[in-house]
């Protein structure tokens, strides 16, 4: 009988997941993967789509080119999960799998915090990062404010890497002078794990005249009134809003009985759930590690390589290493990198890699690899 492995979700996890099932076993395996969308997009690109550099059209990577042995790709929207079943449905059907791997991601909630609208003005969704695209043209000066509403999100840096963008941005169209940036985040620093690269940010942001308030959230946005509210009580003047809304497991996953806390409980070294045969990689499981595309893959890949060995009979033994490189633009076009380690010693531990052209080019090697990996770009 061929194991029948059913991913829910074709963005990091799900993608290297089904890649690396593939590479080893081929049509000895029976992958199928569902996904609501037609397209994966890189988390960063969406930056890039907001400050328009690009456009939300050519940042798609269709997944009509995802063609690998023994992997078949379904567009459906996961509506229930039957995680002790292993049986999922959705709007088209229902599936079954020997193994359940779920990764369909982080969710936003905008419901705690009044006036952040999905797709107006946030730029974690491709099509809030398309809108804002239209809107920054527009833009004559004033208060802006880079405000996370809610800990933790995707990718920690991303919120500055906007804010220095921004400067690059206002920059170009003789808007500096006339322009205020403060990014309120719940988190301590910029990058916690990285004192380093939290100097580097915040040495950045004061070159500039960023404000950075740490520990604090945005609890509520009043476009008309031109403020917004923050978790101490502060209100900031606010003329442009540019948000992280608040994250957390897809209403699907947390019906399913498998979240504490907004989060899907796991084993974080095999990824295990509750459930026999059920794994959760990526943004939605509580693993300890960030909620970033390269912690994506590493689950993706312990889980690919206990799956590969159960099929050939021999010892499940993968760990998942919880390390990785970020990249992070700090501004004129200069990008760092950290790599953290999370898992292996007593505590996190990170190496800063200052701006170089290195660097520029091992983020666009970060890119290009999975684009030809998973999609044979
Ligand atoms: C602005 C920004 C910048 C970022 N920069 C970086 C970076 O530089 N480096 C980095 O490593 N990470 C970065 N990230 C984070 C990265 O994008 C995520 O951590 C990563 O995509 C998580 O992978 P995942 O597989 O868990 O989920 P995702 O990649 O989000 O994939 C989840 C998939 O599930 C699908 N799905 C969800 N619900 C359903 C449903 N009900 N039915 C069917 N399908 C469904 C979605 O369509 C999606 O394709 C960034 C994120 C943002 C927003």
């Amino acid at each position: 009988m061929t194991t029948r492995v059913l991913i829910l979700g074709a963005g990091f996890g799900g993608l290297e997941l089904a890649t690396t099932l593939s590479e080893a076993l081929g049509e000895g395996v029976a992958v199928t993967v569902i996904d609501r969308s037609d397209s994966f997009v890189f988390g960063y690109s969406k930056l890039d789509v907001m400050f328009g550099r690009t456009t939300a059209e050519a940042v798609r990577n269709p997944y009509a080119d995802v063609l690998k042995p023994g992997v078949r790709l379904l567009r459906e929207t996961v509506t229930g999960i039957d995680a002790a079943a292993r049986r999922v449905t959705t709007d088209r059907g229902s599936h079954e799998g020997d193994i359940l791997v779920i990764a369909l991601g982080a969710d936003y909630d905008v419901s705690g915090t009044p006036g952040v609208v999905l797709g107006v003005n946030e730029f974690y969704s491709v099509a809030g990062a398309a809108h804002l695209a239209t809107v920054l043209p527009e833009f004559k000066g004033g208060d802006v404010v880079v405000g996370v509403c809610g800990a933790p999100y995707k990718c920690p840096p991303a919120p500055s890497e906007c804010a220095l963008m921004l400067h690059d941005y206002v920059t170009a169209r003789g808007l500096a002078g006339a322009t205020r940036i403060t990014v309120v985040n719940p988190l301590p620093s910029p990058v916690p794990p990285s004192p380093e690269m939290s100097a580097a940010i915040l040495k950045a942001f004061e070159a500039r005249g960023i404000g950075f308030i740490p520990n604090t959230r945005v609890t509520a946005v009043d476009a008309g009134a031109g403020r917004v509210t923050l978790s101490d009580g502060a209100v900031l003047p606010c003329d442009l809003f540019l948000g992280v809304p608040k994250n957390r497991a897809a209403d699907v996953v947390v019906a399913a009985g498998l979240t504490e806390n907004g989060w899907v409980t796991v084993d974080p070294l095999t990824l295990a759930t509750s459930y026999p045969g059920v794994f959760a990689v990526g943004d939605l499981a509580a693993t300890g590690v960030p909620k970033a595309g390269v912690y994506a893959e590493g689950a993706a890949r312990t889980v690919a390589a206990n799956i590969i060995a159960m099929v050939r009979g021999e010892p499940q033994t993968a760990r998942n290493p919880g390390a990785g490189s970020c990249y992070i633009e700090i501004g004129a076009g200069l990008i760092a990198r950290i790599d953290v380690d999370f898992l292996s010693g007593p505590k996190p531990f990170g190496t800063f890699h200052g701006a170089s052209e290195e660097m520029r080019r091992d983020k666009e090697e970060f890119g290009a690899s999975r684009r030809a990996r998973w999609f044979g770009r």
